[in-house]
């Protein structure tokens, strides 16, 4: 049976309402099925045309990946370097860039673009990606295997000749659908739809360019970015996606459940961690601080914002007044708060131990209101970023899923690591607003307006035949501006 009881007797649906497939084998992946009893919040249930067409990409995926005659042929198209004919199969390759939450966004993405359009996601992985995370459909693998042919992946950069942007200015692709046949058409095609807006392919988001692609049997997808939002006013997905998720703030809640499952490794830190310290909690609240070069601000001015937001939108437990001290003093040593409501756990994740330093000491110097017992915990202070080191990008996945646990979340403004967390809790964030220009923002923090991550570079693209204010109109429908982030847009 799926739903197993909890030690509180609750029985916990593990396949997230048919969101993960049964039958895999629980110990090779112990969060796929665990996480279930983590998760506090659960605000939607995937629509029955998602699940079906999850399923429809599983026996795909299983008929496609590495191993198959399917895949032996898509591959020595490719070799062949010519595209002679259609392929049964039709691949993504996916290619990591930038730190773990950018990671995770660009994966989600991909993967809804390979729900939209029939295709397979294999995922390039130099690094520690299978240290990091599991295999996410059953019988099958998504790790593309060390003798693809294209073996200079990791080298291509920004700006390689098989971009498309670089095809089309050499005249190597047609952007006609009617003109592009599959044998005028290069074997694989390199999409950049990173936030580097000089090298962004950024004719990916038109329709005519779309059929294109579509006679492609190779698509290397480079990004950084959550790029659902700018695929929402694309004629040709509109309905599709739509029809997979009627509530738009679910999509990449949704899919960060189903497709992304810290390996055992990671599952165990997260899983010591939040037994040893939060699991005992009434509430847990989790702080995400981070600080990019564009935005850095003095310690006190950040630690200051935060208690200003915090005032502004309730989110660490207030300190009692006088008065109330000296009837706290009464309380029993045995640990008992005479009001009874409870306890509250902050999770602190940063690179930097400062803000757990302060908070953590405010509540020993000072009362809570209310009796409220509060502890303070921070996993780990890196210091500095180390992407692609095995330990460090460990203790920063266990951060994001230990984050994704809490009732509530203050997340820093701009950081996918902080919105990846708040999808998976399925909790709508408070942000901290970024110190553009190094000034401290007049607005500590604003409540987010959905779930859903920042799509902070989206493509500005005039498409053939489509006039720019009928553009700026469709778009409005499906996204708003974000919240911490002018240029940025996000679905609500
Ligand atoms: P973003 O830069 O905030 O959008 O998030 P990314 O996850 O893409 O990149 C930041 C990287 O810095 C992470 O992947 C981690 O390697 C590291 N990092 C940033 N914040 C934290 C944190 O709070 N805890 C840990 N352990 N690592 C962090």
């Amino acid at each position: 049976s799926n739903a197993r009881r909890t030690d509180d007797a609750k029985v916990v649906d593990e396949l997230l309402a048919g969101l993960l497939t049964p039958g895999f084998d629980r110990r090779s992946c112990l969060s796929r099925y665990q996480a279930a009893h983590y998760y506090k919040y659960s605000p939607y249930k995937p629509s029955s045309y998602l699940l079906r067409k999850l399923r429809e990409y599983e026996t795909r995926h299983k008929k496609c990946a590495p191993g198959t005659p399917l895949y032996a042929k898509a591959v020595e198209q490719l070799r062949s370097g010519h595209a002679t004919e259609a392929m049964e199969c039709n691949y993504l390759v996916w290619l990591p860039y930038n730190g773990l939450g950018n990671l995770m966004l660009s994966l989600i993405s991909t993967f809804v673009y390979a729900l939209l359009t029939d295709r397979v996601v294999l995922v390039y992985s130099p690094g520690d990606f299978t240290d990091l995370f599991c295999e996410p459909f059953p019988d099958t693998t998504w790790i593309l295997p060390p003798d693809f042919p294209l073996t200079n992946l990791s080298r291509l950069g920004l700006n390689p000749p098989q971009s498309y942007r670089n095809l089309l200015t050499r005249k190597m692709i047609v952007n006609d659908s009617t003109k592009a046949t599959v044998d005028s058409l290069p074997p694989y095609v390199f999409l950049n739809l990173g936030h580097e807006k000089p090298y962004m392919d950024r004719l990916f988001y038109c329709e005519d360019d779309q059929l294109v692609l579509s006679k492609v049997s190779w698509l290397l997808v480079f990004s950084d970015l959550y790029f659902v939002p700018a695929m929402y006013p694309m004629v040709q997905y509109h309905d599709e996606l739509q029809r997979l998720f009627p509530e738009k703030e679910s999509v990449s809640h949704l899919i960060a459940r189903y497709l992304l499952h810290p390996s055992n490794t990671v599952w165990g830190l997260v899983t010591r961690y939040y037994s040893s310290y939060l699991a005992q909690a009434k509430q847990r609240i989790g702080v995400q601080i981070r600080m990019f070069r564009f935005g850095t601000i003095p310690v006190d001015d950040m630690y200051n914002q935060i208690l200003n937001c915090s005032r502004q939108e309730h989110i660490l437990p207030e300190i009692a007044g006088d008065e109330e001290l000296l009837e706290a003093g009464n309380a029993t040593a045995s640990g008992g708060s005479g009001s009874g409501d409870g306890s509250k756990a902050i999770l602190i994740a940063s690179l930097y131990g400062e803000y757990y330093e302060r908070i953590r000491s405010m509540y020993y110097e000072h009362a809570a209101k209310g009796g409220v017992r509060v502890s303070v915990f921070q996993p780990s202070h890196e210091e500095v970023q180390a992407t692609g080191k095995k330990g460090h990008d460990v203790r920063a996945l266990a951060e994001i899923y230990l984050l994704s646990f809490s009732d509530v979340l203050l997340t820093s403004g701009d950081s996918t690591f902080g919105s990846i967390s708040s999808s998976l809790a399925g909790r709508r964030p408070t942000i901290l607003l970024v110190a553009y220009g190094f000034k401290v923002p007049k607005t500590p923090c604003v409540r987010a307006v959905s779930m859903e991550p920042c799509d902070l570079a989206p493509p500005r693209v005039r498409c053939k035949g489509y006039p720019a204010d009928k553009d700026k109109e469709d778009v409005a429908r499906h996204v708003k501006g974000c919240e911490d982030d002018r240029g940025g847009i996000k679905l609500f």
